[in-house]
């Protein structure tokens, strides 16, 4: 149910008592609205600030004065921690047969509050329950029924604690009309952080309180001690008040300021990693999310979820041009199709050692050793279920909760949540644009900070198909080398470089290669054998075992056959299939020349060619004008029936990606689909 924005003025008188997550936010948005109303009882700082530039409360601090504000009050907005309630809550009946009180009933006691309310006095009461799928209400149904039927007015959650100030339009709406009812609908992903929010305001203000020497007297969580304390020792209160005017008007500004950008970095784009950045930034208490919850900071991968849009359009017997998907489609080679077929029979099938079968590690080693330029032995190695796992380990070794791992973006959908479930918080550094997605070093060393533990390089790259040069990569390595940081260097595609181009491992130039680095590997791009899920993660040996451990509780090792079968390919074809890269040259020139016809057709803005990998990534926001190309995704895929990835998967809105490892006529239906859809636009 939507609700509406209120815009008439409100000429009462405004009663907001409490610390005002829902009052202030409420008031600091609407100002217009209540201004002509005076505030009495306020003690939120950044409505107390406002009021008084405009002059619509008195000087000094009314907190105290709960029985007057109550008693002139046409409308009161309760907003305090039950204890006072329950106090007031006489006064509170005295008034509540002429006047509207709203009750923020977020807590499970201030709720009970509001069903004896609602039973007396329904007309004029209001209950407001703004975090339905809290902590506090999330444990049981039944409690959030008797919620529902409690609360006049109930909002849902969503991602921003300005749903409660959403929540409170919801009932001032009632104040005209009849009361509202909306039901609670389904978590998303952020009712955790939200249902945290108090937590990280009140450590907020127990900072700001802090750089007071007279609030060093109170104890425990903030505001509600000082609210508590300006009830119980009016006196002392006020000396601390006035002793300290300018310090606590300087603090309270910094805390305003500080909360206003942490709700605005939720609200810009519902970020979360962009609000655990501020916070920290502020030395905020920042909640632990529990275990059983990390779902909701993890989401589907994006091109499993367009992989599952894709079935359910095959299972319907239409046919896809399958350009979503990063995987060679074609059949192997006969060669290594022979040594796949051979190893089969050979192949264990019972459990292999935990780090994987040795002959494979040392065949890793050795080949790893070539590549990087480390001294690897088979103790450097850990053969995983796919690179996924291998770098989803890598990061859970090395990673404390909390720690900042730089990604350079665009980037491969599985970067950043991955870095989520292992704890630690994605940072983003935008590759240059202008310069065809060039690494800039300076940008990286501008995003380090004290708790940036690792970066994630990936060369050649997915999804824009760059290959780092080796100037760029030392322009980073620069940046990076006085920080002792982490590089786990997933070099997936380092057997697929086109002509002109030369694959060269960050590890070559990293300051301690072999004790601060990981590097990835594995056989499903090289070897077209993405569903044997075999990947290698090579790194000091201490980490291995970490991952090692990991691993025995997860899989207890990656599947005995698929090893075997890496094993002998490695053996046999060490560069990968020697067809694939022939096949993919001849992809990469029909691609060339579709964008060359549609940059002269149609004024598309990319003029970048793939280096290595095997994707054409493109600038479509000319051609889509206001649409996203999310939307222009899902057209393709229902029109033409062709599948591409949307920039936005990469952290590239705008952007289009399209697989080229697939077969000529398949990558030639898919480019004339995607014409044709320009053309439609
Ligand atoms: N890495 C490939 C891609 O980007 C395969 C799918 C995946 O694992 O994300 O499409």
């Amino acid at each position: 149910m939507s609700v509406e924005k209120l815009t008439t003025p409100f000429s009462g008188n405004f009663c907001c008592i409490g610390l005002g997550q829902i009052g202030a936010s409420f008031v600091a948005r609407h100002r217009r609205v209540f201004s002509k109303s005076r505030m009495i009882g306020c003690d939120d700082a950044n409505v107390l600030q406002t009021a008084r530039e405009q002059d619509l409360i008195d000087d000094g601090f009314h907190a105290n004065d709960w029985r007057q504000a109550i008693e002139s009050a046409d409308v009161i907005l309760l907003a305090v921690p039950h204890s006072v309630v329950l106090n007031l809550l006489p006064q509170i009946l005295e008034r509540v047969a002429s006047h509207v009180v709203v009750l923020d009933c977020s807590s499970v006691k201030t709720s009970v509050h509001a069903l004896a309310l609602q039973s007396l006095h329904g007309d004029r009461f209001v209950g407001l329950h703004p975090m339905v799928g809290s902590e506090h209400h999330s444990t049981s149904a039944a409690n959030a029924q008797w919620l529902a039927d409690a609360c006049v007015a109930v909002t849902q959650t969503k991602e921003t604690s300005y749903h409660f100030v959403d929540a409170t339009l919801t009932w001032l709406k009632a104040l005209g009309a009849r009361p509202l009812v909306c039901s609670p609908q389904e978590h998303d992903e952020n009712v955790a952080l939200v249902s945290h929010l108090p937590q990280i305001v009140s450590s907020a203000l127990v900072n700001t309180l802090a750089t007071i020497p007279e609030a060093s007297r109170l104890q425990g969580p903030g505001f509600r001690d000082m609210t508590r304390l300006a009830q119980s020792s009016p006196e002392m209160w006020r000396e601390i008040v006035s002793a300290n005017r300018a310090a606590i008007t300087r603090a309270l500004a910094t805390f305003t300021q500080q909360l206003t950008s942490l709700q605005n970095s939720l609200n810009d784009d519902g970020s979360v990693e962009k609000f655990f950045r501020q916070a920290q930034v502020y030395k905020l208490t920042l909640p632990t999310v529990p275990v059983g919850r990390l779902f909701e900071r993890v989401s589907m991968s994006k091109t499993a979820a367009q992989q599952q849009r894709v079935a359910a359009f095959k299972a319907q017997g239409i046919s896809v041009a399958e350009l979503h998907i990063g995987e060679p489609s074609e059949p192997c080679s006969p060669a290594v199709q022979a040594v796949y077929r051979e190893a089969l029979m050979g192949a264990p099938m019972k459990y292999t050692a935990v780090e994987g079968i040795p002959a494979l590690r040392e065949t890793v080693a050795s080949l790893a050793n070539v590549n990087t330029g480390c001294q690897y032995k088979t103790e450097n190695v850990i053969v995983t279920s796919g690179a996924k796992q291998a770098l989803h380990l890598s990061l859970a070794a090395i990673l404390a909760p909390g720690d900042e791992v730089i990604i350079p973006r665009p980037m491969w959908v599985s970067f950043a949540e991955s870095v989520k479930l292992a704890g630690g918080r994605p940072v983003f550094v935008d590759l240059n644009r202008k310069e065809g997605f060039c690494l800039d070093g300076q940008k990286i060393a501008n995003a380090i900070t004290p708790q940036t533990k690792a970066i994630i390089l990936n060369t050649p790259h997915n999804p824009t198909s760059r290959v780092f040069s080796q100037n760029e990569l030392s322009t980073l390595i620069d940046a990076a080398h006085a920080h002792d940081l982490w590089l786990i260097s997933d070099e997936l595609y380092r057997h697929l470089v086109f002509e002109g181009y030369n694959h060269c491992s960050p590890l070559l130039m990293w300051p301690n290669a072999s004790t601060r680095a990981i590097f990835i590997d594995g056989i499903s791009k090289s070897h077209r054998m993405t569903g044997l899920r075999i990947g290698v993660a090579c790194g000091p040996a201490e980490i291995i075992k970490r991952m090692a451990a990991l691993q025995s509780q997860e899989t207890t090792c990656a599947v005995s056959v698929s090893q075997y079968v890496a094993l002998k390919l490695l053996e046999k074809f060490p560069q990968g299939d020697p067809l694939l890269p022939r096949e993919l040259s001849q992809r990469r020139q029909v691609f060339v020349a579709w964008l060359q016809k549609m940059q002269y057709e149609y004024g598309l803005l990319s003029t970048h060619l793939p280096q290595g990998a095997f994707y054409g990534f493109i600038d479509i926001s000319r051609l889509i004008h206001e649409k996203t190309n999310q939307s222009f995704c899902v057209d393709l895929l229902e029109q033409q029936h062709v599948a591409v990835m949307p920039g936005e998967a990469f952290g590239a809105p705008g952007f289009l990606r399209m697989t080229l490892a697939v077969p000529q006529a398949e990558l030639e239906r898919g480019l004339l689909g995607i014409e044709a859809e320009f053309k439609r636009h």
